[in-house]
């Protein structure tokens, strides 16, 4: 049809695309471009044991810098590859570089170290998602339970039959998982109980007000005596001052990944500040 009605058809097309769709469009070829030329890395973002204050393991969290044109921020491109398809090429090389990484470091003396890794939908369903986790740990060397795949409500409630069967898998292999962003999607507590979860991470938007909201500060205390009766360990993620470390650790929240501890940095400077 395109080629019958020539040139014309594809101005009409384009002149109905709107503007946000159409710089989706450039953005996903130049996307494929940046695979190509190396645009894309990885920071890294420290989390700590929240009573001893050390270090305990790091978030591998997405960048994309095009030449010239500074970073397109994750929330934007991780949606457009999720859609075409490029989070498989994208999130295979986020796991292995995030796990050679994490070896590196535990070479150089950081012990029991671990990395977690954020894990689309689409990536999560993928037919050799569980051969790619396999491949990647035996060629970094990583111990499974050094990693940490971080999925999101959302991932499990879509396919619950099936995502329980890729967790089953998972923890068998001896990998951990976490619940990202927990309380912010549509799910039900039963799969608390019937997936094999390891840590939930509380969204930084109920640890933001925790000072001055009491519905924060209830929902938080639950999320934390739930996550101790179902023997979950705990991360606060977003936290930026003193007073909301003082009231996660008195709260028992175990581990905390936010400003206040430190910023998602490059590997460089990672190892320069947290490998004395
Ligand atoms: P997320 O997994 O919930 O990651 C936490 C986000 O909060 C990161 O944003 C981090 O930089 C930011 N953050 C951490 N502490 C603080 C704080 O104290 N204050 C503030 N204002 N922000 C803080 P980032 O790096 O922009 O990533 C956004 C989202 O993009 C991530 O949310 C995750 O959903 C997604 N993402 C990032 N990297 C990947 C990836 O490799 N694969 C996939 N599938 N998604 C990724
Ligand atoms: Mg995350
Ligand atoms: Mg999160
Ligand atoms: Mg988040």
């Amino acid at each position: 049809r395109a080629k019958t009605q020539g040139k014309n058809y594809w101005k009409i097309f384009s002149n109905q695309v709107d503007d946000g769709e159409r710089s989706n469009l450039s953005l996903e070829s130049a996307m494929y471009q940046g695979i190509e030329n190396n645009e894309f890395m990885l920071h890294y973002q420290p989390i700590f044991c929240t009573q001893t204050g050390q270090l305990r393991g790091a978030e591998a969290l997405m960048r994309w810098q095009i030449p010239n044109q500074g970073f397109i921020p994750p929330i934007k491109f991780i949606p457009l590859a999720e859609n075409s398809g490029l989070i498989k090429t994208l999130g295979a090389w986020a796991l292995r570089s995030a796990c050679n990484q994490a070896k590196q470091w535990q070479e150089a003396g950081l012990k029991d170290f671990y990395i977690s890794v954020n894990v689309s939908p689409r990536q999560f369903v993928q037919e050799d998602f569980l051969e790619m986790i396999n491949i990647v740990l035996s060629e970094s060397g990583l111990l499974p339970h050094n990693l940490m795949l971080e999925i999101t409500e959302g991932v499990l409630m879509d396919n619950p039959q099936r995502s329980g069967e890729i967790l089953t898998q998972l923890h068998t292999a001896g990998v951990k998982i976490a619940i990202d962003d927990f309380g912010t999607g549509y799910s039900s507590l039963a799969y608390l109980k019937k997936f094999p979860l390891s840590v939930l991470k509380i969204d930084k938007s109920f640890v933001d007000d925790v000072i001055n909201s009491a519905e924060d500060m209830a929902i938080i205390g639950t999320i934390l005596s739930l996550a101790e009766g179902l023997n979950l360990l705990v991360v606060a993620e977003g936290v930026e001052n003193d007073a909301q470390l003082g009231f996660l650790k008195q709260e028992g929240c175990n581990l905390v990944q936010g400003y206040l501890t430190g910023k998602p940095v490059h590997s460089e400077d990672f190892k320069e500040k947290y490998l004395a």
